[in-house]
């Protein structure tokens, strides 16, 4: 019998050959195996990209090496790495480990995920310059004595030796006080080499702030510092909620928890929502630390990758920014807080589709550290987290100095003459707004309207219409003039009378914060406005002009979107009016409730924080939704106790995983064909494996046509937090997709 072949990995061996492991930015989980020719040996490393030839026609690609290793059990022939493109890994260790769990848990390739992870401007090296310096030649500075030269190149030579650096041209022409011919006779002769070496040409000086001293905490803050310090001392993981309500005092709490993570010369990363919303915030840590690096989505590439760079370097003591700074190459990271934890953009909408808090935590756990949420209405999944006791609940109960969370009080619009009339500001807001300015308070007015159609609803008795097979809202359709359910795909012309009370009056709510604009300009003449929404602040730097106006009391009403209701800190704010509290209850959307609680909560947080009392006021079709009471009690415990049975009824997270699937493409019928073929092989697989996993849909997608495509989606729902991921690799390689359509797969996603 004849001896087996050889593998492509024991010839290599055997040759003393080096194999990279080779990942694509590419929907391909595969990783790949390339050759290392010698000459790019000792230039390659895990984390920097390498060109390879690839598929039948060796197209070029650029692919990201992430270790060296065997190729398994291909009998395929290696191909050779073309090039080595970065002279230093982009990432180290750590980031591959995390970036490849991503990949895993994500269901994309670990190639997307690097490609995602690290910025544009550190790829491209932006805001350094390659720039031509000189070394001696090997041995040389022994030998300079015993050669003969003229007096310039040996001046030349002499200076270049002295110096322990490569020297530039200018460099050297300046010591030797020569032009340039003595050097190229020197380079001719070589007797000096020519390397390259990258030069900043860039630099940012932060605008100093006045320092200010760390605040005595109370017993309550005091008691959860000393859980965290715990932690810290004993190098241990732990995620940690931190349920503190609006003004108790948690940010300090993160505080003074870094300045022990920075006295022992480590690196804390705090996540916000969003930069721009926050200044206040980002102004807090400045003052509190010498070096903080504010990442923010309006940097420019040479920014970014001038921050990364210090950030590398373990120059920065605090890191704040959004999402993707919990991939801040912090050297010795210390601890991870992520402020305001309940909020959506923490979810990324691209692939990779990744929450930060996951994956904060894995890098915590891999890291050893511990990982703070902080949230006044921390999301119902953390809260089962911590019932379960998989995260460790601190709580700050109080708001600090003991000043009250301001009365809530509803306003019933079903019987408001100004509202049936087509009003936003009903009759009590409009009188409260209107006693709130005498007294010199200002007013801040909340309305939010999500990007697509309004709902249907009857503004007699506040039903929505429902689907006949769901417990779903139907949702207005104006490309097809139709109401459409989003879980079944039913369709209907919209009714002229309502299907419960069966009076006509059905409206579509539809009042945007610049109808509202006009509104209360009309209604307060006297007094100055200003409307915040993503329209109105598309400028960078425009929020902070705006809020700066707004808390030198140059503003007396600010209205606007979410935009205004998170974070921000006027003392001076005494009415809060939330303008239509059941934009977010009728969402057919699984968290509705959880979000009008949250959004609730948030705008209370924007008053009573000085020394002057505040209210808030909420318009509401609907003040019996126990959602509404829990919230104008600040009863986050109960409703999160009612929302959480009523989840568990019907099986949505958190007691079940979700992933969606989405198909889109120009052709509605391709979209609908090629839907269907997944589901129906889904389910097949689903039941040869007997995986736990239950398939809804498919159905319409919630926005059916977004950018001239057409979506279809379908839920995929299990108990089993493995089953979607095993589904998904037995499933996916087999999946056929038309060249015009794209798919989608979100795991846990949040706009349901
Ligand atoms: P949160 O992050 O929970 O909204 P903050 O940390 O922003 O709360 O605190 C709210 C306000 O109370 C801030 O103005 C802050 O400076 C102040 N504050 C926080 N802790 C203390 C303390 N221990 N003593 C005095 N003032 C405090
Ligand atoms: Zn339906």
């Amino acid at each position: 019998e004849p001896p087996p072949e050889p593998t492509p990995w024991e010839r290599a061996a055997e040759a003393d050959q080096l194999i990279a492991e080779v990942v694509l930015n590419r929907p391909l989980t595969e990783v790949y195996h390339y050759l290392v020719p010698d000459a790019l040996r000792s230039l390659l490393g895990p984390g920097q990209r390498v060109r390879i030839p690839f598929g039948r026609g060796n197209q070029l690609l650029t692919g990201y090496c992430v270790g060296f290793g065997e190729p398994g059990a291909t009998n395929r022939r290696l191909k050779s790495i073309e090039a080595v493109v970065d002279r230093a890994p982009l990432v180290g260790e750590e980031m591959l480990k995390l970036t490849r769990w991503m990949g895993e848990r994500y269901l994309c390739s670990w190639g997307q995920v690097l490609e995602s992870v690290i910025p544009a401007g550190v790829k491209k090296q932006a805001g350094t310059r390659e720039i031509l310096h000189f070394v001696p030649a090997e041995g040389l500075s022994k030998q300079l004595d015993n050669l003969r030269l003229p007096r310039k190149q040996r001046a030349i030579l002499e200076a270049l030796c002295r110096s322990e650096q490569p020297m530039t041209i200018d460099e050297l022409t300046a010591a030797a006080s020569c032009g340039t011919a003595p050097l190229q006779a020197l380079r001719d002769k070589q007797l000096v080499l020519p390397i390259r070496r990258r030069q900043e040409t860039f630099e940012i000086d932060p605008t100093p702030v006045e320092r200010q001293a760390d605040l005595t905490l109370n017993a309550e803050q005091q008691q959860v510092l000393g859980e965290i310090l715990g932690l810290l001392r004993n190098r241990q993981h732990e995620t940690i909620l931190l349920h503190g309500v609006t003004g108790s005092g948690k940010t300090e709490v993160y505080i003074q928890a870094i300045r022990e993570v920075v006295d022992y010369g480590r690196q804390a990363i705090v996540l916000v929502p969003e930069i721009s919303l926050t200044p206040q915030t980002i102004r807090r840590f400045r003052r509190r630390f010498e070096t903080v690096a504010v990442l923010h989505s309006h940097l420019s590439d040479a920014e970014r990758h001038w921050h990364w760079q210090r950030i590398a370097a373990g120059d920065v003591q605090v890191v704040v920014g959004a999402r993707s700074a919990v991939f801040a190459p912090t050297p010795h990271l210390g601890l991870i807080v992520i402020d305001e934890e309940h909020e959506t953009t923490f979810k990324q909408q691209t692939t990779p589709r990744y929450h930060a808090r996951e994956v904060a935590q894995q890098r915590a756990r891999q890291e050893k550290i511990p990982l703070v949420l902080g949230s006044a209405t921390p999301t119902l999944e953390s809260l089962w987290k911590a019932k379960q006791k998989e995260y460790h609940l601190c709580t700050l109960s109080k708001r600090v100095e003991q000043r009250p969370l301001p009365p809530v009080v509803t306003v019933d619009t079903r019987n408001d003459p100004k509202i049936s009339r087509g009003h936003s500001l009903g009759r009590a807001m409009e009188s409260s707004i209107r006693v709130a300015l005498k007294d010199g308070g200002q007013v801040i007015l909340f309305l939010n309207i999500r990007g697509f159609s309004p709902v249907l609803w009857c503004t007699r008795c506040a039903a929505g219409v429902k689907c006949p097979e769901c417990d779903i809202t139907l949702t207005w359709h104006k490309d097809r003039k139709k109401v459409v359910c989003h879980s079944c795909e039913h369709e209907a012309d919209p009714p002229r009378r309502c299907p419960i009370c069966e009076m006509p009056g059905m409206r579509f709510l539809g009042a945007g914060t610049q109808r509202l604009e006009e509104e209360v300009r009309a209604k307060f003449p006297e007094h100055r406005v200003l409307r915040m929404d993503s329209d109105s602040m598309k400028k960078p730097g425009s929020h902070d002009t705006a809020l700066d106006a707004f808390r030198h009391g140059q503003v007396d009403i600010l209205l606007g979107t979410q935009m205004i209701a998170k974070g921000l800190d006027f003392p001076n704010v005494t009415l809060v009016g939330v303008i239509d509290a059941d934009t977010l209850l009728h969402q057919p959307d699984l968290r509705a409730s959880e979000r009008t609680f949250q959004l609730i909560a948030q705008v209370a947080g924007r008053t009573g924080r000085g020394e002057r009392a505040g209210r808030v006021l909420v318009q509401t079709g609907c003040p019996d939704e126990p959602v509404i009471k829990f919230a104008s009690r600040h009863d986050y415990l109960g409703f999160a106790r009612h929302e959480l049975r009523h989840r568990k009824d019907s099986m949505t997270p958190p007691f079940s995983q979700l992933a969606r699937i989405v198909v889109r493409g120009s052709s509605e019928a391709t979209v609908k064909g090629t839907i269907r073929g997944i589901a129906e092989q889904l389910r097949a697989t689903i039941s040869k494996s007997e995986l736990p996993i239950r398939v809804i849909g498919p159905a319409l997608a919630p926005i059916a046509r977004l950018r001239g495509m057409h979506r279809f989606h379908l839920l995929l729902s299990t108990t089993d937090p493995m089953a979607i991921r095993t589904l998904w690799q037995a499933a996916s390689p087999n999946l056929e997709l038309p060249g015009d359509v794209e798919l989608i797969i979100d795991v846990d996603p949040l706009d349901m």
